[in-house]
């Protein structure tokens, strides 16, 4: 017997439970997880609990195996759902799109790496030089992109702060010929504030010994930061990135100047203010002199552009000197904008060489895509604010879209009509009520205060179920005046607090930073900030809130997304304490259940669990049946499926399309594939 029929494993696709209980469900992930069996089915669905371990199931051998195979013929994989992909590019011209989901630490980056190792390995056998470049440029900018974007968080050592798509181009051949990469929402705000035990992004512990040799002072703003007490070894992964950013193409003047930024805002960290009368003035004025060095312009231009700002009245332009508030104010605010602009600029260099050239579909034929999206998950935190809002809400839509793409669709192509679609997403559309009081209340002229923001959302919401707040629900202690709501997610409960709601949607960066960074004497600096190339009376237009581009970029997202045809990868972590061997219940329960996941066995198991069309099944089986072996004689591939299944006693699990056969458990999957094994 093949090893995912075996009970001692469990079932191998949830599908197949003698019924659809919670319980049920969570006792085969369980005995799974414990078996060391991280991947079960639902489907063409991969759930995938963290191992916490290193698992001998990713190298060639393995990859070699799930080559070509169709999913049921191997036990669960990653490698299954990428090659399905994969086929569905390259056999029917289907543009695809694997969509990781789960918490942060689930293990969605690793299993996007994975996915793209995998589709690295079976491509391109005639070995092209050009294919080989672009794949090695594909899988090097994973190396930069987690050096700059990821952090050590409480939750997860080398946790993205960023979400993350990618496209990967492939030729007619079925052979990767570039990418794209779209990066979502960095958490800039950890480049000046982070909770106990976490730390900033990597890149500021790797570059360590160059960044301090750039400068004379020493750096104070380093946490001193004990390697032993984690995986993280910040040295080794410095030369990974170094080599990464080379291969990629990042010049030497380049990567000299992302060094500089991370020095400058380092720096930055040391600043501080003081008054003297009525005067501002900066403390320690060395510190200054530093910067000037480093951003390649004027001591004095960095002291006036920290201590005032341009203001036009009129006709008039005056310098308006700051308080120190506002100063620090404006430190902070450079310190998070050079890091995130210099992120998106590198995500913008890395583009610049992977991106399709000289493609004419004329000559080549139709360049299809594999999408791949690593997100970040749902999050709960004590505190929760803005960020845990925009990426609460993407995950709402991901749901949504879920829902729509995987559950729906198979609701309509098989008319289940019995089957009842969850209504747990009423709530989605709702909370694009609170980015358009959140726009509303920042634009307002005069004094905007985050409990003018709470208020606006008390008078707007305040009949919305999933919505409420202590002025709306008095007796709920657990909820501040003037501070907080909660919002009922599909996913949970979660309390908001409105503190610095308002700042961080409108993510002011003084003009005089952008025109100080602008003209620098470092080209590639001066690159970064084209907007300051403008004067303080051309500036004209209000930008965009930081909602807006979120949301934006959001809806963006899922449109793409949505004309895919779509595979998914759920996540889940077991335990909070990075344990190879604890399965938590409560915590792997409650992911069950936001996922949907027992929703989507429900539907999986009133739809067909597999569709093939005629010619390939009967390639595939044909062995099995003395009226298909070596060949039929029937009028056609449809009859002579008909036949076989027939003669297998099989047809009570099986309906006939047009062009397709449809299996409905993958049980009868495994009996013709068993049978065929003993031919
Ligand atoms: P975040 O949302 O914080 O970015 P994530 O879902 O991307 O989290 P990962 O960084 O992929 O989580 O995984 C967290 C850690 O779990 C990894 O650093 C690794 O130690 C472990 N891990 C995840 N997947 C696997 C795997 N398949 N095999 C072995 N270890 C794994
Ligand atoms: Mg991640």
């Amino acid at each position: 017997m093949a090893e995912h029929e075996s009970l001692e494993f469990g079932k191998a696709d949830f599908v197949l439970l003698d019924s659809v209980s919670l319980e049920e469900f969570m006792a085969n992930l369980k005995l799974r997880f414990e078996k060391g069996r991280i991947y079960t089915y639902i489907g063409e669905v991969v759930v995938s609990v963290n191992p916490y371990r290193a698992m001998n199931i990713y190298g060639r051998d393995t990859i070699e195996q799930y080559k070509g195979r169709e999913l049921y013929e191997r036990p669960p994989h990653l490698f299954a759902i990428a090659d399905a992909a994969y086929k569905a590019m390259k056999r029917r011209n289907k543009d695809t799109c694997i969509v990781i989901s789960g918490e942060s630490g689930a293990g969605k980056t690793e299993a996007s790496k994975y996915i793209m190792q995998y589709i690295a390995a079976i491509t391109n056998p005639g070995q092209r030089a050009e294919v080989e470049r672009v794949k090695n440029m594909l899988l090097k900018s994973n190396c930069v992109l987690e050096a700059f974007g990821n952090a050590k968080t409480n939750r997860n050592d080398n946790s993205s702060r960023f979400g993350k798509y990618m496209d990967i181009n492939f030729d007619f051949k079925g052979d990767p010929i570039g990418g794209h990469i779209n990066n979502y929402l960095l958490e800039k705000s950890r480049v000046i504030f982070q909770q106990e035990g976490e730390r900033s992004f990597h890149s500021f512990y790797q570059n360590v010994p160059i960044v301090s040799s750039l400068i004379v002072l020493i750096i104070h703003s380093v946490p001193s930061f004990d390697p032993s007490q984690s995986s993280i070894n910040d040295g080794a992964d410095f030369k990974a990135v170094a080599d990464a950013m080379k291969v990629i193409g990042f010049t030497p003047d380049e990567i000299q100047t992302v060094y500089k930024v991370l020095a400058t805002i380092l720096h930055l960290g040391n600043l501080t203010f003081g008054v003297d009368g009525d005067t501002t003035l900066i403390e320690n004025s060395k510190v200054v002199a530093v910067i000037g060095v480093l951003l390649a312009t004027k001591e004095e231009n960095v002291e006036k552009a920290l201590l005032y700002r341009t203001v036009a009245t009129g006709r008039d332009v005056i310098d308006k000197q700051h308080t120190t508030q506002e100063a620090s104010y404006g430190r902070d605010a450079l310190a998070k904008a050079m890091y995130e602009r210099m992120f998106c600029w590198i995500v913008g260099r890395i583009n610049d060489v992977i991106e399709v050239k000289n493609y004419d579909a004329k000559v080549h034929g139709k360049n299809t895509v594999i999408g791949v999206l690593d997100i970040y998950g749902f999050e709960i935190f004590q505190n929760n604010s803005f960020e845990q809002f925009c990426i609460n809400y993407c995950n709402e839509k991901l749901q949504q879209l879920f829902i729509q793409l995987v559950l729906r669709q198979e609701q309509e192509e098989y008319h289940c009509n019995d089957i009842l679609i969850p209504c747990f997403l009423s709530a989605w559309l709702q909370h694009k009520g609170i980015f358009s009081v959140l726009d509303e209340a920042c634009m307002n002229v005069g004094k905007v205060t985050d409990e003018v923001f709470l208020q606006g959302l008390n008078s707007k919401l305040a009949k919305h179920a999933h919505y409420t707040s202590r002025k709306l629900s008095p007796t709920d202690k657990s909820l501040e005046f003037d501070r907080d709501f909660r919002i009922r997610h599909y996913a949970g409960d979660v309390m908001y607090s409105v503190v610095g709601f308002i700042d961080k949607n409108k993510d002011t960066l003084f003009q005089d930073f952008k025109r100080l960074l602008y003209n620098s004497s470092n080209p590639v600096l001066k690159m970064m900030w084209p907007e300051g190339k403008l004067s303080i009376t051309e500036v004209t237009k209000r930008p965009l809130t930081a909602a807006t581009l979120f949301k934006n970029s959001m809806i963006a997202l899922v449109e793409n997304l949505a004309c895919k045809e779509p595979y998914y990868v759920r996540c889940i972590k077991p335990n909070d304490v990075k344990s190879p061997l604890l399965f938590e219940h409560e915590r792997c329960r409650h992911q069950v259940e936001y996922l949907g996941l027992l929703e989507n066995v429900r539907v999986r198991r009133a739809g067909f669990a597999n569709r093939q069309d005629y010619p390939r099944f009967l390639q595939r089986y044909k062995m099995i049946s003395e009226f298909t072996w070596p060949n039929h004689d029937l009028p056609s591939d449809k009859e002579a499926v008909k036949r076989l299944v027939q003669g297998c006693g099989f047809e009570h699990d099986v309906a006939y399309g047009k062009t397709k056969v449809f299996v409905r458990t993958p049980r009868t999957l495994f009996c013709l594939e068993e049978q065929r094994d003993e031919m």
